[in-house]
């Protein structure tokens, strides 16, 4: 399959397909919209099984950034980049300096900041060669850093939002929630839960994640094919996307799913069923925006702290008033923040 009849095209404005010699990177950036700013998304290191593969995801979530960052109000359009993780590319200073010339490249229409797979440290490395990079390490009151925490604290926020809108409940407390993928934000948001009394069930494919937030929390841990079916309240999906399905809906005994991870839905058509089973769902890129956020604010340098973590507590507001109207329309909350976030990029235009 070609890139323009691919299924996940939605007039993408470039696709850049970048090889390093010396290295063995490989890597795609995609830039799906440039309208509201430059396009920025993070940059996600994984094992792909073919280049097509790596092709799909890039596309979606390039197409998810410029979503979720027209809902945050951000001068950003969307883009993404994957790194295609494998034996022959190790992850290097050098590898990482390769992807900055890469970015570089692109003259700033691509900005770029860690997402899985990458670290903070790697930003450093990519910094070296480029401007366009966010997300690296900060100091004092200034904005930025590792988005993660951010992203996790507008997640926490969000589930509050969901239990007070689905189960009328002012808090967390005594409230069982599954958080699938304990790494960089499912760690954060597992000690927000925690202290505000949840009951937690995680899962993770990466055992050192298990061991670090087990150390640490207590949780229950289950496998990885169990989590999603879980008895609880809330599923917080903080791993990868592609998880709520026409398959695995129907299994689900959580009353709301709201987390981290992009691209949950595998197709729009998934947030009906969601709806239909009385499912609430926070709209991926609307309840994981406080990275970008975040991210933003460092990016043009003329924010704190404390203004980064108030423009993330209006995430929670954002998603309340999209429970609401789907309350009152029935009309599911996907497709509600989809139409908000076309609408903002279609004004922009
Ligand atoms: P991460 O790589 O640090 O953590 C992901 C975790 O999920 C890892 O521990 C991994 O082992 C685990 N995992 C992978 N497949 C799994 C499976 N099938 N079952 C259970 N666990 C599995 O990544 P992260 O930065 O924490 O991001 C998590 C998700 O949130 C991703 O989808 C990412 O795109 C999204 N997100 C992250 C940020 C951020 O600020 N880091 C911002 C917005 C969205």
């Amino acid at each position: 399959m070609g890139v323009f009849d691919h299924a996940e095209f939605d007039n993408h404005e470039s696709l850049h397909y970048f090889h390093d010699v010396a290295t063995g990177l490989q890597a795609i950036v995609s830039i799906h919209s440039t309208a509201l700013g430059p396009a920025a998304g993070g940059t996600r290191r994984w094992v792909y099984r073919t280049d097509a593969d790596a092709l799909t995801d890039v596309l979606r979530l390039s197409r998810g950034m410029t979503y979720k960052n027209a809902v945050a109000e951000l001068k950003f359009g969307g883009g993404k980049a994957v790194i295609l993780a494998s034996d022959a590319a190790p992850k290097s200073r050098e590898l990482f300096a390769a992807f900055g010339r890469a970015v570089d490249s692109l003259g700033g229409r691509y900005i770029t900041a860690e997402d899985v797979g990458c670290s903070v440290e790697d930003m450093r490395w990519v910094h070296e060669q480029t401007a366009y990079v966010s997300g690296l390490p900060q100091s004092g009151s200034d904005a930025g850093g590792d988005p993660s925490p951010w992203t996790a604290l507008g997640c926490f926020e969000g589930i509050q939002a969901a239990v007070q809108s689905r189960l009328q409940r002012s808090s967390v407390e005594g409230l069982r929630i599954a958080v699938q993928g304990v790494g960089h934000v499912g760690l954060y948001l597992c000690r927000l839960l925690h202290e505000a009394g949840a009951e937690l069930f995680v899962a993770d494919v990466n055992s050192e994640n298990l061991k670090l937030v087990s150390a640490e929390i207590p949780v229950t841990v289950m496998a990885p094919k169990d989590i999603l079916y879980a008895d609880v309240d809330v599923l917080a999906p903080c791993a990868l996307g592609n998880i709520l399905t026409s398959v695995t809906i129907p299994n689900i005994k959580a009353k709301i799913i709201a987390g981290a991870a992009n691209n949950q839905l595998s197709t729009a058509m998934d947030g009906a069923l969601l709806t239909a089973r009385d499912i609430l769902y926070a709209p991926d890129y609307v309840i994981n925006a406080g990275g970008i956020i975040s991210v933003a604010a460092e990016y043009y340098g003329n924010s704190s702290e404390d203004e980064v973590r108030a423009d993330v507590s209006r995430i929670k507001d954002r998603l309340q008033a999209m429970f609401d109207e789907s309350r009152a329309t029935g009309r599911p909350t996907n497709e509600l923040a989809d139409k908000l976030a076309r609408d903002i990029v279609a004004a922009a235009r």
